[in-house]
């Protein structure tokens, strides 16, 4: 069994990658739900929606979000009403959401609706929110606290960040499940997502983060940083916001009080050897997506690492 905690972006092709190689049905996938947000009145879980969207192939692989080859008719004309249109929800896209809503106004749990709406979509692995409850991060910058899609779509992640706090974190409890997957997990995989907004609202869930602590599972994170930027998105100036370093020593000390093994870009190399000087276990492979090739590749490599034995891994981190 493998469990994965990801967001929506570097995540969602880090799953489409290990849908491949293992079978779906032993994937349990933990996403970030701090993104939600209410729009136009509608209940909208971005990475969630991202995740189902890719693993029933109907994301859409240019844009990384929404889905294929989806038109903007209602968006446009809720523009033409006067209404704000900065999140950009195409009208397939949209079916999800009001679907998610209405069942959501039926008393259902987000768990609930989550995993009705992947077995329509013929979705065979486990998509678990990562929380029933409402948690919602928010980043303070010089013109006040924003919503994370409001920082990151409609203000393009320009603002200074202050800092990052999830609020309702600390009373919520984590979806049916979630512990279990972890508690029962082979492998726990960290997906290359943004440590600070999607992983981190997934650990200030009470609970998660124990339970991660506990494991017996090989605990590996793929690294969203590459030679000391992020591949894509604010994942750098959030961990510097944070008060970590931007790099591999950065996102490794993020994950330090559950991490086995931490799965770094070639290009890395020489910080990798740094890193396993202070006893970090890393493992340098291609880790940019840009083919389905490479999504293959990157979560065959991983699961490999992953289930080394010690003796064998001790080698293999040397190579
Ligand atoms: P979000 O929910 O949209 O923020 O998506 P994620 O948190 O899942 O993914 C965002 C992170 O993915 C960014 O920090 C990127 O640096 C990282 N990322 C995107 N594509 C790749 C890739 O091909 N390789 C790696 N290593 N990281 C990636």
């Amino acid at each position: 069994m493998i469990t994965v905690l990801t967001g929506g972006t570097g995540g969602a092709k880090f799953v489409d990658g290990l849908r491949q190689v293992v079978d779906p049905e032993d994937l349990t996938i933990i996403v970030n739900t701090g993104d939600d947000l209410l729009w136009w009145g509608l209940y909208v879980s971005p990475d969630i929606d991202s995740i189902i969207y890719m693993l029933s192939g109907k994301l859409s692989q240019e844009r990384g979000w929404g889905v294929r080859g989806d038109t903007f008719h209602c968006l446009n004309a809720m523009g033409q009403l006067g209404q704000e249109t900065w999140f950009n929800t195409g009208d397939r896209d949209l079916a999800t959401h009001i679907l998610r809503s209405k069942m959501l106004a039926d008393g259902k749990t987000l768990t609930e609706v989550t995993a009705e709406m992947a077995g329509v979509l013929g979705i065979k692995s486990c998509v678990l929110p990562m929380s029933d409850s409402r948690v919602e991060t928010r980043v303070l910058t010089p013109i006040g606290e924003l919503s994370f899609e409001e920082y990151f779509v409609k203000r393009w992640y320009q603002d200074p960040v202050e800092s990052v706090r999830f609020v309702g974190a600390s009373d919520a409890e984590p979806a049916p499940g979630v512990i279990d997957a972890i508690r029962s997990a082979d492998v726990i995989l960290l997906a290359p997502s943004n440590p600070v907004t999607s992983i981190a609202p997934i650990l200030a869930v009470p609970g998660i983060r124990e339970a991660l602590r506990e494991s017996r599972a090989r605990t590996v994170a793929v690294s969203p940083i590459i030679q000391g930027s992020a591949v894509s998105g604010p994942a750098g100036i959030l961990l510097e916001a944070d008060g970590f370093e931007v790099s591999i020593a950065g996102v490794a000390e993020f994950y330090q009080d559950f991490l086995d093994l931490l799965i770094a870009d070639s290009q890395d190399e020489v910080a990798a050897g740094v890193l396993r000087q202070s006893g970090v276990r890393v493992h340098c492979t291609s880790t940019i997506m840009r083919t389905n090739a490479d999504r293959v590749a990157l979560a065959q490599v991983v699961l490999d690492a992953a289930m080394q034995p010690p003796s064998e891994k001790h080698t293999l981190e040397q190579a």
